[in-house]
């Protein structure tokens, strides 16, 4: 079964990535959890957002939840991870209501152009 954990070196790691890319994102809405258990054999991360139906009936704003899947992320070189957490920001919109921007905008072109801002 699948376990999560609460992953505060990658809130870290994507507070210090969204500063420094100047991400407009209201990180205190954005969660970072580590997965361990997963069936998913090539996944390396996934982007939740709390659905509008929970909004509305908790009276909350949009929440998102960034899972990292452990068996696949934690193997990974220091500049995929990085790109990871890029890719997985970039999918949460600015207006941060509950939806998602696609991989039309979220593609390598524009992860790449960034982590090299990263990278200075
Ligand atoms: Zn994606």
């Amino acid at each position: 079964m699948i376990k999560y954990h609460p992953a505060p070196d990658i809130e870290e790691q994507a507070k210090q990535i969204a500063e420094k890319l100047n991400m407009p994102h209201d990180l205190s809405r954005i969660k970072f959890v580590r997965s361990k258990g997963s069936q998913a054999k090539r996944t390396l991360a996934r982007c939740h957002a709390t659905p509008r139906v929970m909004q509305t009936a908790l009276d909350m704003k949009a929440h998102y939840i960034i899972e990292v899947i452990s068996e696949n992320y934690d193997k990974l070189s220091l500049v995929e991870r990085q790109k990871i957490i890029i890719h997985e920001l970039l999918h949460v919109p600015k207006s941060m209501k509950g939806g998602f921007r696609h991989h039309d905008f979220v593609c390598e072109k524009n992860i790449d152009k960034l982590h090299k801002m990263l990278r200075g």
